[in-house]
C-alpha cells in the first residue's frame, strides 16, 4: 500500500513496486484520473493494482482503506506512508490554528493511523507473517525550513520519531520500519505551497547542483521494503543532493 500515490513520489513508488511484483494499492485523496492512470501504467506493465480514495488523516477512511485491501489484494505486507501536504510559505508567527490542524492530520495522524492498521495485520504478535513499513519524511525534519514552513518541518520531525520508536516496538515481531528523507524533488507539492520554481531556485545551492526525481526516491523506498535490506530498521536514507 502506497498512500498518496496518485502523483509525485507516491506514484513513482507505486509504479516501481508494480514492476517489482507487488500487488499495489494506490491510495489518494481526490485525483481520480491521476490515480487511475497510475493503475493503468502498472497493469500495462503486467502488474496488478487497485486505486482506493481515502483521506489518511481520518480514522474511518483508513479502516475502510485497509479493509478494501484485505478483501481485494490480501492483507498488507508492505506500507509506504507517503501522503503529505504543505501550505503557503510563512513564518511561525503567521501560522493559524486551522492550517496546523489540517497539516498535522495528514502528515502525522495519517502516518500513525496507517501504521497502526499495518501492524495489526503484519505483526507476529497478532498472527501476521511480518512486513515492512517505509515512512516518507523529509530533510526538512533536520533543516527546520525557517521562513518557509516550520510547521511542515516539525511534522516530519514527528515522522522521524515515529520511525525510531515504532521500529524498536515491533522489531521482534517481524516488522522493519525505516524512513526516506527526500529534499527538493520535482513534484507538484511546491506549486501547491505557492512556490512552483522552488526546486530550480534552490538547485544551484545544493552540493549536487540539481533537484531529485521521484524515481530516485522510489529506488530507495523499494530497497527498504525488500529483503535486500533485511537487517536494516529504525534508520533513514536521505535523498537531498548532499544537503
Ligand atoms: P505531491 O506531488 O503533492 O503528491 C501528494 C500525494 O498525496 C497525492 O497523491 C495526494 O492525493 C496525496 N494526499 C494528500 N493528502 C492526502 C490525504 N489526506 N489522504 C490521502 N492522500 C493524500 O507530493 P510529493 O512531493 O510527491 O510528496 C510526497 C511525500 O514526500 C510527502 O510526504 C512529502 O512531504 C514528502 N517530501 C516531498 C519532497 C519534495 O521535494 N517533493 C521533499 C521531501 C519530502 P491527490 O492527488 O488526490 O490530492
Amino acid at each position: 500500500m502506497v498512500t498518496g500515490a496518485s502523483r509525485g513520489i507516491g506514484a513513482a513508488v507505486a509504479r516501481l513496486a508494480g514492476r517489482h511484483g507487488y500487488r499495489v494499492c494506490v491510495n489518494y485523496l481526490s485525483s481520480d484520473e491521476a490515480a487511475a492512470a497510475v493503475v493503468d501504467d502498472i497493469t500495462a506493465a503486467g502488474g496488478e493494482a487497485l486505486a482506493v480514495p481515502a483521506d489518511t488523516g481520518r480514522g474511518a477512511d483508513v479502516e475502510r482503506l485497509f479493509a478494501t485491501v484485505d478483501e481485494r489484494l490480501g492483507p498488507v505486507t508492505a506500507l509506504v506512508n507517503n501522503a503529505g501536504v504543505l501550505f503557503g510559505q510563512c513564518r511561525v508567527d503567521e501560522v493559524d490554528e486551522d492550517r496546523l490542524r489540517e497539516l498535522l492530520a495528514t502528515n502525522v495522524t495519517g502516518y500513525f493511523l496507517c501504521a497502526r492498521q499495518a501492524v495489526l495485520r503484519m505483526s507476529t504478535r497478532y498472527g501476521g507473517a511480518g512486513g515492512a513499513i517505509v515512512n516518507v519524511s523529509s530533510v526538512a525534519a533536520r533543516l527546520g525550513s525557517p521562513g518557509e514552513y516550520v510547521d511542515y518541518a516539525a511534522s516530519k520531525g514527528a515522522v522521524d520519531t515515529l520511525t525510531v520508536g515504532l521500529s524498536r516496538e515491533v522489531a521482534a515481531e517481524g516488522i522493519r520500519v525505516n524512513a526516506v528523507r527526500p529534499g527538493f524533488v520535482h513534484t507538484d507539492i511546491h506549486a501547491r505551497g505557492g512556490d512552483p520554481d522552488r526546486v530550480e531556485r534552490i538547485a544551484p545551492t545544493l552540493p549536487m547542483r540539481r533537484g531529485g526525481t521521484p524515481e530516485e526516491v522510489a529506488e530507495a523506498v523499494l530497497w527498504l521494503l525488500s529483503p535486500r535490506s533485511s537487517y536494516v530498521t529504525g534508520t533513514f536514507v536521505d535523498l537531498a543532493g548532499g544537503r
